[in-house]
């Protein structure tokens, strides 16, 4: 029996002695703990077994020191291990010492047993024959259990509680450990009280020591991680299907189940079921495959990536495989979301300019053959449109003309919005017919159920020659084009061609030298002289003229119309007013019957208060409102009649004489004459020229001129070139006449030479 336990005492011992080197090397933290742990015990072990095999009483006392000491060792560590093993915060410092220090006085306490031999003695009994050496315990030895076991209970009841608080899964990890504690306690107890010489619990301390070693470093808890996994895998949004080595579906998740319909956990069925949802026989015959799915259910579509692969086992044999669904719909969404966001405009929805450009840069490439063109298609006045109607009915009109765009451009052409009131297509020449444009523009109205107006849109016409010239470049051509529509209104479709593109060229150049050009008087009235029947000047219509640096004289025929569209005639006019101003402030005296006629261009009263402006010239100058007449023409009237109508009548109270200037070139209305505050009509020479074989338009001119007579309005002719024109004016009743047969139009110096000639002539 004493060999039987010293050969078990000494295997533990070896076996601690392994553990202890295997726990030292791993790379937990809690490691170090157990290596020490488990290293501690084998001190008490060896004690006991110098105790059952010495037979000297002087080396079985050692052992008891080493067995005594060893023990409070090993429970001052065991404490720090079971916080570590049981993942509870350490005891506060003050604690953790007083534990430590209370060790230490067992130790002295103990170690001074040699001194005062108070702790123990040890007593020889025959055993067998054999000379043991039983303890004697004294009052040092009890202080040293008391110590231990308070120590021990500690230990025990944080396992208890940890027992308690866990879940089930986690039992096995701390009651295994708790089970040996007790039982080794146990036998410890039946020791001390039983008075046997051999200590057996010592089996009970190795075999503790080896659990310890195990639960800590080695236990994989495999139940655990499986539950682990099963309810994860469960969980994920995923489908999850898995095969077996023969590809049998022997498991899918919740989400697996739920994407193809499987029942009754049948699993076996997942393989005909995904191939009749998704149509996919690869799912099943590869074993490693990865692919995205769309699945139209009519109502949404909505997209899948799959993956498959073989699952193997530690040795690289294939134990089966997975299958992973995964539902991209939202994602795949989002992006489609963002892809429209960035290639759409978001009113209209029609592609974007930048988009639209990458269109037609892939149209044009992939159809070198075909001949394109661009247009420019513009909304004109719309941001009277939203002005007047507002901007509701703006996005409504800019809707419309978005979806006249769909039924316009065919399949082979593109189209989206370039900005604001403008858009673009790109389409082949051959689908173009200009005459059903025409016809759908010349009545392109816009009714939102409340508010009818009919849209005026134009589209400019660049056809591609060189496909690879820049996509704006063919835009701004094609907007060239707009320019030469002008103010025609029958007309809405105009072509680009390079006479076009210099031309407009030249309105840019003659628009920025302007400035400079009134600054340094390149820009001169030209004076043309206006006689009565008699053939005596009465006054002269200032006529603008360039003089220009480097092209010359330049008429107002070509400068005029490029500032009337962008609007600098503003300047131009003010400019000119002022120079008639002076002329008839330079004057004093002299010429004092004279009036000078200054024309007024529609644009004009759009961009500046023309009455203020006329009158505070009149007053710088101190000139009399009678000498400075204002010539309009019935475009004036086309837009904000009221208005413009107080405009012209104030003027007319102010004193000034207005004229109503090419009466006959547009839609002369003798309605509109009735109303407004006009003293002179000036007829255009068209006209005149017109009536010359014409007995219709003869005796509509010489209605006019009754007419006018009627209202108490002055009838003067423009453009008299021949003495028969003159005749047959006179006899109609004509009083006021203009016109290279009296004089063209002359700078300020002839003029004055030619007043003084003919008044020398009269006289
Ligand atoms: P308009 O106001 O009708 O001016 C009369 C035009 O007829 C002038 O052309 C004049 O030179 C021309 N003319 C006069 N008598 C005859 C004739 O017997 N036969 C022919 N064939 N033509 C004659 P011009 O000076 O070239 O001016 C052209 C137009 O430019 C003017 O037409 C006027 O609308 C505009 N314009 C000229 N100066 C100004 C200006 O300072 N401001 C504004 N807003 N428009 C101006
Ligand atoms: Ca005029
Ligand atoms: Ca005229």
């Amino acid at each position: 029996m004493r060999i039987a336990f010293a050969v078990i005492y000494i295997l533990l011992s070896l076996a601690l002695g392994i553990c202890v080197c295997m726990a030292r090397k791993s790379y937990r933290k809690i490691g170090k703990t157990v290596s020490v742990l488990v290293g501690l015990l084998i001190p008490p072990v060896l004690g006991n077994l110098l105790i059952i095999l010495s037979g000297n009483q002087t080396v079985a006392t050692i052992g008891c020191y080493i067995y005594f000491i060893g023990m409070d060792l090993v429970l001052s560590l065991l404490l720090r291990f079971t916080c570590d093993y049981c993942v509870i915060r350490w005891p506060r410092k003050i604690i953790r010492y007083s534990v430590y220090a209370i060790f230490g006085l067992d130790i002295i306490q103990l170690l001074l047993n040699t001194v005062f031999g108070h702790a123990f003695s040890t007593e020889a009994i025959l055993v067998d024959g054999f000379n043991y050496y039983r303890l004697v315990p004294y009052w040092g030895q009890t202080l040293h259990r008391v110590i231990d076991y308070s120590v021990f209970f500690v230990v025990i009841m944080i396992f208890i509680v940890k027992i308690v608080r866990s879940p089930r899964i986690y039992l096995e990890r701390y009651f295994v450990i708790l089970a040996t504690m007790l039982v080794t306690g146990g036998l410890q107890t039946y020791y001390i009280f039983s008075r046997t010489p051999i200590d057996r619990s010592m089996a009970g301390y190795g075999i503790f020591g080896l659990l310890i070693f195990y639960f800590t470093l080695q236990y994989r808890p495999l139940s655990l991680l499986d539950r682990m996994l099963a309810s994860m895998a469960s969980d994920i949004s995923d489908g999850l299907f898995l095969y077996d080595l023969y590809g049998k579906c022997i498991w899918a998740n919740e989400s697996g189940i739920a994407l193809v319909d499987i029942k009754n956990q049948q699993f076996d069925q997942a393989g005909e079921l995904l191939i009749s949802k998704f149509g996919e026989a690869d799912i099943h015959e590869k074993d490693v495959w990865a692919d995205t799915r769309t699945l139209n259910s009519g109502t949404e579509v909505r997209y899948y990536v799959f993956r498959k692969n073989t699952l193997t086992d530690e040795k690289k044999k294939k134990m089966g495989s997975f299958l992973i669904v995964h539902d991209v719909t939202n994602e795949q969404k989002e992006l489609q979301r963002q892809r429209f966001n960035a290639t759409h405009d978001p009113l209209t929805l029609l592609y974007n300019k930048e988009y639209l450009y990458d269109c037609i840069r892939d149209i044009l490439k992939a159809n070198p053959d075909e001949q394109y063109c661009v247009i420019f298609v513009d909304l004109m006045d719309f941001r009277l449109v939203n002005d007047v109607f507002g901007h509701a009915f703006g996005d409504f009109a800019l809707k419309s003309v978005a979806k006249w765009l769909k039924e316009f451009v065919p399949q082979e052409g593109v189209f989206g919005r370039l900005g604001g009131d403008t858009f673009g297509v790109l389409m082949p020449v051959s689908d173009f017919n200009e005459d059903k444009v025409e016809e759908k523009l010349s009545q392109f109205v816009i009714n939102d159920g409340s508010v009818e107006h009919n849209l005026l849109i134009h589209l400019g016409i660049y056809e591609v020659r060189k496909t690879d010239m820049d996509v704006s470049t063919m835009f701004d051509r094609a907007h060239m084009a707009l320019s030469d529509i002008k103010e025609e209104y029958q007309i809405h479709v105009s072509y680009y061609d390079e006479d076009l593109r210099n031309e407009v060229l030249w309105a840019k150049k003659i628009s920025a030298e302007l400035p400079d050009a009134i600054a340094k008087r390149e820009i001169q009235p030209f004076l043309q002289p206006i006689v009565d029947i008699k053939g005596k000047v009465v006054g002269l219509e200032a006529l603008a003229r360039w003089i220009h640096p480097k092209d010359g004289f330049l008429s107002p025929a070509k400068f005029i119309p490029v500032f009337e569209r962008n609007g600098m005639i503003v300047e131009v006019d003010k400019y000119m007013w002022r120079c008639a101003c002076e002329i008839i402030s330079g004057w004093g005296e002299e010429n004092k019957d004279l009036f000078i006629s200054v024309n007024i261009s529609p644009k004009d009263f759009y961009f500046m208060d023309v009455t203020t402006e006329i009158r505070n010239l009149a007053k710088e100058f101190n000139i009399d409102p009678a000498r400075l007449r204002i010539e309009i023409t019935e475009t004036v009237m086309m837009n904000d009649i009221d208005n413009r109508m107080k405009k012209l009548n104030s003027l007319k109270e102010l004193g000034f004489v207005i004229e109503m200037d090419d009466f006959g070139s547009g839609y002369s209305s003798l309605n509109l004459l009735k109303d407004m505050p006009v003293d002179v009509l000036k007829i255009d020479m068209r006209f005149l020229n017109r009536a010359k074989d014409d007995e219709k338009a003869r005796r509509i001119l010489q209605n006019i001129m009754n007419l006018s007579d009627d209202l108490g309005i002055a009838s003067l002719t423009e453009g008299v070139e021949t003495q028969h024109q003159l005749d047959m004016l006179c006899e109609m009743g004509c009083k006021l006449f203009q016109g290279y047969l009296f004089a063209k139009p002359m700078p300020l110096e002839e003029v004055e030479r030619f007043l003084k000639n003919s008044s020398r002539d009269k006289d």
